[in-house]
């Protein structure tokens, strides 16, 4: 008897009164944001593993049970997030849902129809769902994850507002550091990606990315002379791919064009030095 009411009291203790607020963020670079802002005041479950395309992820059963016991879920709008919130909803009804891209300006895919490709749109359909590789969306963002903190554990307001305070000026200077560093380059330089990762950074820089892939797939072997001619009479110094979609084609085309296949990924944890290591291939 006495076993059992200890048990119950540690357990009402340890489920409310010292608890942390729970997160569930969908990829990696919004767990580094809410880390920014909440330091070691929340806990937070990542869904897509290191290395995972967030295009076709499924939660493992591990991860449903961190679902089943979470505060808040911070999606981005990755389109895995498209099958798998109502799941998450109906595992737990208390659940609160947090997009924190709701108010920044999505734009269309990066369309780039390479002559005699087929005029079909990319996989992610209409808006490009991968805003985060722009410093301004990330400063939005950053509010949005404050403003939800804020409101689930007020008693730490003060602190979540002077982390916030710290990470927008990083975001800043990331930001500033980003424009030296290509302050050299022609308006509209363009750049060879495989998967179309990169399109608010270059909207945000004032370049342009030109994506292999065609329609969410390689390209075919016509296509691929097209754009080697292309990447040819851009003077293209690099292909960026990126360690969740196989580098198959980003190599063929490289070698045609006798230049190099760099690994990058948008999902790097490290967002602001990732960001500056894309801007300083960019301009090398
Ligand atoms: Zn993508």
């Amino acid at each position: 008897m006495m076993k059992k009411l200890f048990l119950s009291i540690v357990l009402i203790l340890s489920s409310s009164a010292f608890a942390k607020p729970s997160v569930v963020v969908s990829i990696l670079p919004e767990q580094t944001f809410v880390q920014k802002i909440a330091k070691d005041m929340v806990d937070i479950t990542v869904m897509v593993a290191p290395g995972s395309n967030p295009h076709s992820y499924e939660p493992k059963p591990s991860q449903m049970v961190a679902i089943s016991k979470a505060d808040i879920y911070f999606s981005i709008g990755v389109e895995f997030e498209n099958v798998w919130l109502e799941r998450f909803r109906s595992q737990n009804k208390k659940l609160r849902f947090v997009d924190i891209s709701a108010n920044i300006t999505k734009m269309k895919m990066t369309e780039h129809h390479h002559e005699g490709a087929e005029e079909e749109h990319h996989h992610h359909g209409e808006l490009d769902p991968h805003t985060w590789t722009s410093p301004n969306n990330v400063a939005i963002m950053a509010e949005n994850i404050f403003h939800t903190l804020k409101e689930i554990d007020p008693n730490n307001s003060a602190k979540y507002k002077a982390n916030l305070d710290q990470f927008l000026q990083e975001i800043q200077k990331t930001d500033m550091k980003i424009r030296e560093i290509l302050k050299n380059l022609k308006p509209d330089t363009k750049f060879m990606v495989f998967h179309p990762s990169w399109g608010y950074f270059a909207k945000d820089y004032g370049l342009e990315e030109v994506a292999i892939e065609v329609n969410g797939k390689h390209p075919k072997p016509k296509e691929i002379m097209m754009i080697v001619d292309e990447a040819k009479e851009e003077k293209v110094k690099l292909i960026f791919a990126q360690p969740e979609f196989s580098d198959k084609s980003a190599k063929v085309i490289a070698k045609e064009a006798g230049i190099d296949v760099e690994k990058i990924s948008p999902l790097d944890a490290d967002w602001s030095d990732n960001l500056i290591k894309m801007a300083t291939l960019i301009a090398k």
